[in-house]
């Protein structure tokens, strides 16, 4: 089982880019359903609607950047962003952690989650 894992901020640029694209094309559909008109409405408030929530990500995507740590890749030795304890890096994909604890561990994104951290802190 291989887990093509990539960095966070870059996996939401993704999604707000596709919801672009898809925005557009829903507005395109809706252009050749336009002799149906509220068929063609529909598609174009959809499409509008697509076009708002990307740009409600990319805002987002902003907000977390302000949050993230910036540090250097120690594979490819280039800056990237991180999130969170685990992340991989945005240029070469390499799993990065935060947490000493986790070093050499197998990548896994439940070290992100909440319970993972209470579970570590009841230990400690
Ligand atoms: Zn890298």
């Amino acid at each position: 089982m291989s887990i093509n894992y990539s960095s966070k901020i870059n996996k939401i640029r993704t999604f707000a880019l596709s919801l672009i694209f898809i925005g557009f094309g829903l507005m395109y559909v809706g252009i050749m359903v336009k002799t149906t008109e509220w068929l063609m409405v529909i598609f174009f408030i959809l499409g509008l609607l697509s076009i708002v929530f990307s740009t409600v990500v990319y805002f987002w995507i902003g907000m977390l950047s302000t949050r993230a740590v910036q540090i250097v890749c120690p594979s490819c030795h280039q800056p990237t962003k991180m999130l969170g304890r685990v992340d991989a890096c945005m240029h070469c994909k390499q799993p990065l952690t935060m947490d000493k604890n986790l070093e050499g561990k197998e990548f896994d994104e439940k070290y992100n989650s909440k319970e993972f951290r209470n579970e570590t802190k009841h230990k400690s």
